[in-house]
């Protein structure tokens, strides 16, 4: 038998990483100071910042702020254990409430992130037996979380729901008793492009699946009130799973689940990741809930109008007919070489537009990806678009994917 070495760890260690970056897929961490905003100092200088899905611009808002610092004295600064067993302090519950009624639904549960909700709902419905079927784009936590389960699982085409159809058909046969279960996004978090809503609710129901929306990009941004696209389409008691994240557009931290009575207690009887893992500090539940309320405010309709009127400033400077579908506008470059080098020629202006690649994206489909929030100004939206029309005059973006 051969021992391995302490040598031959940290070489297979290095080998990796030299592949890592040869094929322009290294990932490094950058110091970031000062708070999120629409500029920010990032590695030491100060940038536009084009990286961040705090769409509203609630990441740094001074009356969150208060809430979580009240909080924090009052709760202190850990939960100190699993909500069912001493961790369910009040701010938790309000959380729940304050989610419910802002997505209209019987009732909502409260996670410690995004990640974390998905990786414990998925599994706590569906397991061996069952069938997912799962758009080809969707986040890697309703991958994992889909994994996870035991399911058979199925990917379809991206948005393609004649060939969901066909695999639905081919589930029913192959598992007549098992349970059936879809999962999408309501805005993709990479193409920022939106699931056909409409036809997933009427072909879910003609095979009697259930249908699990990810809204990550959706609330906070689309729907009266930023309550989403599926409040958007009127489809709230057609989707049985509402899924979202606090950390996104509502600016703080944590997950979450709306849905009926029967499918939070069931997650809180069989969801691991709610039940094995410690409840998110107080104060984090206690500003995510006063988030959520802020954004029902007069000041949350002013701050979501001014993201909706970006999106479509950026359309007009960018001469595109209809305005952004989301706040995720994808800049399509191909390689993984060729979109770092670009990222980095919007760096040397100022502007910080990351590069997208792989594993986030498939392979040669990388990208810029830039991010509208409510409180950029014109002029930061202007000098993207500038700076975007003289590379495409330079030829730039001729290999587009
Ligand atoms: C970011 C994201 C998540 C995870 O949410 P976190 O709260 O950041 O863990 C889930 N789904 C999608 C589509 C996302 O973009």
């Amino acid at each position: 038998m051969i021992e391995p070495t302490a040598q031959s760890w940290t070489a297979m260690l290095e080998e990796e990483l030299k592949l890592q970056r040869e094929r322009h897929l290294w990932r490094e961490l950058r110091p970031l100071d000062g708070t999120q905003g629409p500029e920010i100092e990032w590695a030491g200088r100060r940038v536009v910042n084009f990286s961040s899905n705090d769409y509203l611009g609630l990441a740094a808002e001074p009356v969150l702020i208060e809430v979580m610092q009240e909080a924090v004295g009052r709760y202190g600064v850990g939960a100190g254990a699993s909500r069912l067993i001493s961790g369910n302090q009040s701010p938790h519950r309000q959380l729940d409430e304050a989610l419910a009624d802002f997505k209209k639904t019987e009732a909502a549960l409260s996670y410690s992130c995004g990640f974390s909700t998905a990786v414990g709902t998925i599994p706590a419905l569906v397991g061996t037996g069952d069938v997912i079927l799962m758009d080809k784009l969707c986040h890697a936590c309703l991958v994992d979380g889909a994994r996870l389960s035991g399911a058979t699982l199925r990917i379809f085409p991206h948005n393609e729901v004649g060939r969901l159809e066909e695999q639905l058909r081919w589930a029913r046969a192959k598992f007549p008793h098992g349970r059936l279960l879809i999962l999408t996004e309501s805005v993709f978090s990479m193409d920022g492009d939106w699931a056909p809503l409409r036809e997933l609710v009427a072909v879910k129901e003609k095979f009697g699946a259930w249908l699990l929306v990810d809204e990550a990009h959706g609330v906070g941004v689309l729907g009266p009130g930023g309550r989403g696209l599926v409040e958007e389409l009127g489809l709230s008691d057609a989707v049985e799973i509402q899924m979202g994240t606090l950390g996104k557009a509502l600016g703080v931290a944590g997950g979450y689940i709306a849905g009926s009575r029967a499918l939070v207690d069931l997650l809180i009887n069989r969801s691991r990741s709610f039940i094995f893992s410690t409840a998110p500090p107080p104060a984090q539940a206690a500003a995510a809930a006063a988030a959520v309320r802020w954004v029902q405010t007069p000041d949350g309709i002013t701050r979501l109008e001014a993201l909706t009127s970006n999106r479509r400033q950026w359309s007009d400077l960018n001469d595109a007919e209809t305005m952004a579908p989301s706040a995720i506008i994808p800049i399509a470059v191909g390689g993984e070489g060729r979109a770092v080098e670009m990222a980095s020629a919007f760096l040397q202006e100022g502007l910080f537009v990351p590069a997208v690649r792989f594993p986030t994206v498939p392979k040669g489909k990388a990208r810029l990806r830039l991010t509208l929030t409510a409180r950029h100004t014109a002029e930061h939206l202007r000098a993207v678009a500038d700076l975007l029309k003289i590379r495409r005059g330079d030829g730039f973006f001729d290999k587009l994917f």
